[in-house]
């Protein structure tokens, strides 16, 4: 861990009022700069790495909200993150993770067969049946949470569907390589369908390499650098061998990882070359919204957006969003307050944190009703899952939507 990093924390407090856990503690030690101090000690050697001190510590979501906020620079989120990543990987993987990191996550053929009991589990009928009679009361709390997050599931995996080249619609203006998300594609195929079409309809020629593989997230989070580096290795060269404009991505966890593969492998060209063709699918929409907006038709909804922490605080991508919803005739944009907070998904945070999990979904579910907003739009997995779930339970009168499924809606593709 780069040292520097830690010290140039000065104190001030100007992140306390961005952290969603202190928000919710009023703790020194659930906020930004505790969380820098605490890091800080035990870097020199006046702290001992206690189970006290990991509890501490692995209450902060790595949504990087401090970061935006601070004005030295310092990201309390990715310090915490890396201090946790290296304890991991010092102790290395344990069966279960090696089993789910290494032997699954890689490989999307076998990640795509293990949905298919829970699709089996869907369409049997079987899931109303156990939620009806409470079946799941009866087994760890954990695993009801996870069941509970899982929405309906699409009828195949999108990487199984789509063709590996999406030709250009009219004149082409160039090519873009597709990154399709794990999660994107096996749970929100429709969401990434609309992103290829739309692409195609700005006149891009769209190549998805169907052995791309997980961007290496999970891996990170699990403290295993070597997976991840292997992740963003495989992907680098894939990618490598189209000739293409841009890397392009709708899912807001991917493209903050994407975009970090020249770092991960440590100044390597070409994946330092791939760094920097990743873009969040809105940047590319709104580089053409000229030509976007003939192309949509009116939608008479009050729409509001939530910022996922990947795209807004680690990605800085904010404006493009709003400006790609400004555009659809007839829609009312309404600003949502606390916008750019965290829904308390954060990867696993939401299974292994419930209860400041819930707490910071509450917050979030009373900013989105006192918009009063009929459709809530957002371009992430983790937030469609959470946001989805909260939603459903608390207010089933608000639609939830990833950025191109409205933009695809309005353009009736
Ligand atoms: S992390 Fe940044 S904003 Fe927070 S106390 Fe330190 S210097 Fe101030
Ligand atoms: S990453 Fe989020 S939860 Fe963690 S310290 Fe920063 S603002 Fe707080």
């Amino acid at each position: 861990m780069d040292y520097v990093k830690l010290i140039n924390c000065m104190r001030c407090g100007m992140c306390l009022p961005a952290c969603p856990t202190y928000k919710e503690t009023f703790l020194e030690t659930a906020s930004p700069r505790g969380r820098v101090a605490l890091v800080r000690k035990v870097q020199e050697g006046q702290l001992d790495q206690s189970e006290r001190l990991l509890e501490y510590l692995s209450l902060c979501l790595d949504c990087q909200a401090c970061a935006s906020a601070c004005p030295c620079g310092v990201n309390a989120g990715e310090l915490v993150a890396e201090f946790t990543c290296e304890r991991k990987s010092e102790s290395g993987l344990g069966f279960m993770e090696d089993l789910i990191l290494r032997k699954l996550v890689p490989h999307p053929d076998r990640l795509e067969a293990s949905m298919a009991p829970m699709r089996a589990y869907q369409r049997t009928g079987l899931q109303k049946l156990v939620r009806k009679l409470g079946i799941l009361k009866m087994f760890p709390k954990q695993l009801e949470r996870m069941e509970g997050l899982l929405p309906d599931l699409p009828a195949r995996p999108l990487r199984q569907e789509i063709r590996e080249v999406t030709p250009a619609v009219g004149t082409e203006r160039g090519t873009v390589g597709f990154f399709l998300g794990c999660v994107m594609s096996l749970i929100f195929s429709d969401a990434s369908r609309a992103t290829i079409q739309l692409l195609s309809a700005l006149g891009y020629k769209v190549i998805t390499p169907k052995n791309q593989v997980c961007c290496g997230a999970p891996n990170m989070l699990g403290g295993d650098l070597e997976g991840l580096k292997e992740a963003a290795r495989t992907n680098v060269d894939l990618f490598g061998g189209h000739e293409v404009d841009f890397i392009v991505t709708d899912c807001g966890g991917c493209g903050a990882e994407l975009k970090k593969y020249g770092h991960h492998l440590e100044g390597d060209v070409p994946a330092t070359e791939f760094s920097s063709k990743v873009r969040d699918i809105s940047q590319v929409l709104a580089l053409h919204a000229e030509e976007l907006f003939p192309l949509l038709k009116p939608l008479d909804l009050r729409v509001t957006y939530h910022d996922p922490c990947h795209i807004a605080h680690c990605q800085g991508i904010r404006k493009e969003p709003r400006d790609l919803l400004k555009l659809i005739p007839g829609l009312q944009y309404t600003e949502l307050n606390e916008a750019d907070a965290c829904c308390g998904s954060a990867g696993t945070y939401n299974i292994e944190r419930p209860e400041m999990s819930d707490r910071i979904l509450k917050r979030k579910l009373d900013n989105i009703r006192a918009s009063g907003a009929q459709v809530l739009v957002t371009s992430n997995p983790g937030c469609l899952l959470q946001l989805k779930k909260g939603l459903a339970e608390h207010l089933p009168q608000v639609r939830i939507m990833h950025l191109t499924e409205l933009l695809a809606m309005s353009m009736q593709l």
